[in-house]
């Protein structure tokens, strides 16, 4: 067969020559914009030649720090089609960890969206590497910055050659794109993906029974494009052709509702923030929600209650899907296989609630102490996988060692496998509670709360205890105008768990802090909870 390399520039070359006519829908700061695939295909050919022009060569790392839209859409292609490497940046971490993150990266130069201006210019004396400085703003007049030098996007494009050539002379085993993990504990480690790696994930994500994305798809994806490229949902959907909708700066569930109407969403992408904010917006407003075939979650375990919510009361199919920004990110994908379709509605819903089956193209393997684990549904292990688009390392990070040994990603996750090899994320490795010498599963307990009416976010987090290690402590946020107290919700949970599950108190909050991709920061709760509990 030939040897024809896989490139990320062919995506939009493909999409330009047979869908030169279907959409971007995008908002930006104050205004939605509306671009064919072959304005954007001239745009990111100009922005390849301004690239070039700005000393950009083979393997240079450029940096985003921006929203979901057009502009970065065209970075994604605009920066690997020129052989350099897509590094985007999670503008939500600790200015410390942005500075490592730069620096350590060796960014060359930043494409910023205006509201993050005023961060990139409190740390700019801390960056090393930058050459340059890129605001993807509407406007063609630059705001008043300190930055420099300080390039108007909308100018330099305008400056650009809109025929210009994709790189050819790469190998698909380039770089072409670069993540940060959030690192709940520790400096942030750098994942690179290659060529390859991102066009074979693209592959996974069309597939029938996966995301199925396909050209007649309008696909929103929420899941921010500085997080595992949005799930790699921007480079499918411009291969396979299918209108994307970006919902930009700041949007709210309010926006999400509105766009998924007026737009005739098909498939939207997110984590399960993002999905219980939409599902109060649509049960206390009127939305036409009829165009939807499916939200996708991923990031955090989907709870039970959120699943049926989507599934029942709002008639818009639900799944459940996992990975890491290891892992390009899909690795298992909830479907229930065509001989389950007679089990219970209850059952259904427990198959879906769980992370689903490896995708093809990829191996697992599911370990403890002494080996692989049974697939018995009881027994539990970390889960390792291995595959095209997993990573074999982190870039330049002694960390690598732990994390990838044995030729397997050690995915840190703790997982029990049913015979079907369908997989049930437990905990985390580090949020696992071990109390007297048993392991209580957080996530578990957190699922259970949050299938209450009452209860609108719930996480359960260890505290030290003198007699049984650890001990399970519930902070649930309660939803708007409910109210329960906490002995009613111990005896709702007392049926589902054994006794020594029930966890010893349950404070209620406000909010759960989360990490800036809104996931429950647990290691923030411990810390508050080991205060009140010493005190
Ligand atoms: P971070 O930067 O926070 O590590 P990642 O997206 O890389 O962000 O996080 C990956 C982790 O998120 C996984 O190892 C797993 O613990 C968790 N995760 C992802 N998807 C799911 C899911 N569907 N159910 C439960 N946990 C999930």
């Amino acid at each position: 067969m030939m040897n024809s390399p896989l490139l990320v520039g062919s995506l939009l070359e493909h999409a330009e020559k047979f869908f030169p006519k279907k959409k971007v829908i995008s908002q930006t700061h104050d205004k939605i914009h509306q671009f064919s695939y072959r304005e954007i295909g001239k745009r990111t050919r100009r922005l390849m030649s301004v690239l070039e022009r700005l000393g950009i060569q083979k393997g240079d790392r450029v940096g985003t720090l921006a929203w979901n839209h057009h502009r970065h859409l065209e970075v994604y292609f605009a920066a690997p089609g020129t052989g350099a490497v897509l590094h985007t940046i999670n503008f939500r971490l600790s200015p410390e960890h942005i500075i490592y993150i730069i620096n350590h990266a060796e960014d060359k130069v930043l494409f910023i969206d205006e509201d993050v201006l005023p961060l990139v210019e409190k740390i700019k004396d801390h960056l090393h590497s930058v050459e340059a400085f890129i605001i993807m703003t509407d406007k063609d007049t630059l705001p008043d910055s300190n930055l420099s030098p300080l390039y108007s996007y909308e100018e330099l494009l305008h400056s650009g050659d809109p025929s210009h050539s994709f790189h050819r002379e790469l190998n698909e085993n380039d770089p072409a794109g670069m993540c940060y993990t959030s690192a709940t504990t520790g400096k942030p480690k750098g994942v690179i993906y290659s060529h390859r790696g991102i066009v074979l994930h693209c592959l996974a994500l069309g597939l029938a029974d996966t995301a199925a994305l396909s050209e007649s798809d309008i696909v929103m994806p929420v899941v921010p494009q500085f997080h595992v490229n949005a799930w790699g949902a921007p480079f499918a959907s411009t291969w396979f052709g299918a209108t994307q909708v970006m919902p930009g700066p700041r949007f709210t569930p309010k926006r999400l509702a509105k766009f998924i109407e007026t737009y005739q969403v098909t498939v939207s992408l997110g984590v399960p923030t993002i999905w219980l904010g939409l599902a109060q917006e649509l049960l206390q407003n009127q939305y036409d929600t009829s165009s939807l075939r499916g939200v996708l979650c991923g990031g955090a375990a989907a709870p039970l209650g959120l699943i049926q919510t989507f599934e029942e009361k709002l008639g818009v199919p639900f799944y459940h899907a996992y990975g890491a920004t290891e892992t390009t990110p899909l690795v298992t994908y909830s479907r229930l296989k065509s001989y389950q379709q007679n089990i219970t509605k209850e059952e259904k819903l427990q198959q879906r609630a769980r992370q689903g089956i490896l995708v093809p193209g990829l191996e697992m393997k599911i370990i403890d102490d002494k080996g692989d684990i049974p697939w018995d549904d009881e027994a539990m292990g970390e889960l390792l996988v291995r595959g095209p688009w997993i990573a074999d390392g982190y870039y330049k990070d002694d960390r690598s060692k732990e994390a990838f040994s044995d030729g397997w990603f050690h995915t840190g996750d703790v997982v029990k496998v049913d015979e079907e090899g369908t997989i049930q994320i437990v905990d985390r490795t580090n949020d696992l509670i071990k109390s007297g010498g048993e392991w209580i599963s957080s996530v578990d307990l957190e699922n259970q709360l949050m299938a209450h009416e009452a209860v609108y976010e719930a996480s359960v987090v260890a505290v030290p205890n003198v007699q049984w290690q650890e001990r399970p402590i519930a902070c649930v946020v309660l939803k708007e105008g409910k109210e329960v107290t906490k002995e009613e919700l111990l005896d709702y949970l007392k049926p589902h768990f054994a006794k020594f599950w029930l966890p010893d108190d349950i404070i209620f909050m406000d909010e759960i802090p989360k990490t800036s991709v809104g996931k429950f920061l647990k290691r923030a709760l411990r810390e508050k909870l080991k205060e009140h509990y010493q005190s």
